[in-house]
């Protein structure tokens, strides 16, 4: 079986087609640009073109969608009640779900014949306990504005899960872990027989650790101060907050590598915050898990390159007899194993 995974963003489209039940790449394609001033791609139909793509020889598609809100726990095949649904959930992830929503329809314009599926981001967290989904806010905002927890980089968790439980000879369903996704954006999820029960990305991916140019967490009020004190826009704060804050915040950059080699400072600060979030984090975790932690898997960019790092992180008497995993996480994978599982159903 040839299963497509196409990953939409606003301004590219990626696309990787493989087989299965092997789970070998058998074609990987990628345009960018889409809808940028110079550029001759003007959408992302002009982009599905460009690609070229040989559609006789495909059996599902699989499409990462980032956010499906409270209404989507698993997995599922595109009908137009999927896709009104998603597009109800835009105001959660205005600039994610609108981008999804086009690779969607326009692979339905070229393959209206090709079952499409959904995976969603926010699935794997869909199993946390409202005790750790809420915040602590008046209730009707959890009721009427949906103000939540959701949790991101699930499909990436749930990957890093299935590989553990693999090392670790076990059933992921018995697997306890406290997994790490390290890269540019960056979140723990503490995970307990198969399932997650906390992650530090919250409503939205801003919330947790502290990233490669996103805060992480902060007193609320901050984010007031910043509007009602220094006079800042919505939009000036939003910058301020996604874009210009963690370590190109603290220390002018982004990049790992090139952090550790300055030896200034502000690059040694940066690295010990973002430590310390980390080490927070994970002392929680230990707290909340009610199972015995069979592993800490690192991944992502940062993790599964960054020997230092990891050892900076393990450096803590908690952690010593722990078993450690370096995991190369591959979200475009765990699509097609789910399509997979969809279409041996169907
Ligand atoms: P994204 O979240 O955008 O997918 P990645 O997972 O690719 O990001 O991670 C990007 C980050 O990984 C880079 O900013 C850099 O800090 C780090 N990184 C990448 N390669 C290495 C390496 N060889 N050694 C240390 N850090 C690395």
């Amino acid at each position: 079986m040839k299963i497509a995974v196409v990953n939409s963003g606003s301004s590219s489209l990626k696309f990787k087609l493989l087989k299965f039940p092997q789970g070998t790449v058998l074609e990987e394609k990628l345009v960018e640009h889409i809808g940028e001033e110079h550029s001759d791609i003007k959408d992302h139909h002009q982009a599905l073109e460009a690609l070229a793509i040989d559609f006789s020889e495909i059996d599902v598609i699989g499409h990462r969608v980032v956010h499906g809100g409270e209404k989507f726990h698993s997995t599922v095949l595109i009908d137009n009640e999927v896709i009104r649904t998603i597009r109800e959930l835009i105001p959660l992830a205005p600039l994610h779900n609108p981008a999804n929503l086009e690779g969607i329809e326009v692979m339905q314009k070229f393959a209206p014949n090709i079952p499409q599926v959904a995976v969603f981001d926010t699935a794997f967290h869909s199993s946390l306990q409202k005790e750790a989904y809420m915040y602590a806010l008046p209730y009707e905002m959890y009721e009427k504005n949906h103000i939540r927890r959701y949790g991101f980089h699930g499909t990436s968790h749930s990957y890093l899960l299935k590989e553990a439980a693999k090392l670790l000879n076990k059933e992921p369903e018995k697997t306890s872990l406290i997994s790490l996704h390290l890269g540019n954006g960056e979140s723990i999820c503490a995970i307990q027989n198969g399932k997650s029960v906390d992650i530090s990305m919250g409503f939205t991916p801003l919330e947790g650790l502290m990233m490669g140019s996103r805060s992480g967490d902060l007193d609320a009020e901050i984010v007031l101060y910043m509007q009602k004190s220094l006079n800042l826009s919505v939009e000036e704060v939003d910058t301020i907050l996604n874009k210009k804050s963690g370590l190109i915040g603290v220390c002018g950059e982004n990049d790992i590598r090139t952090i550790l080699e300055r030896n200034d400072e502000r690059a040694k600060l940066a690295i010990k915050m973002m430590v310390r979030r980390i080490h927070k984090y994970i002392g929680a975790y230990f707290m909340l898990l009610d199972t015995e932690v069979d592993a800490i898997v690192f991944s992502g960019g940062i993790g599964e390159n960054s020997q230092v790092i990891r050892d900076k992180i393990l450096d803590k008497a908690i952690l010593k007899n722990l078993k450690s995993f370096v995991i190369k996480t591959d979200e475009e994978l765990e699509i097609a194993r789910e399509c997979y599982q969809i279409v041996k159903k169907v």
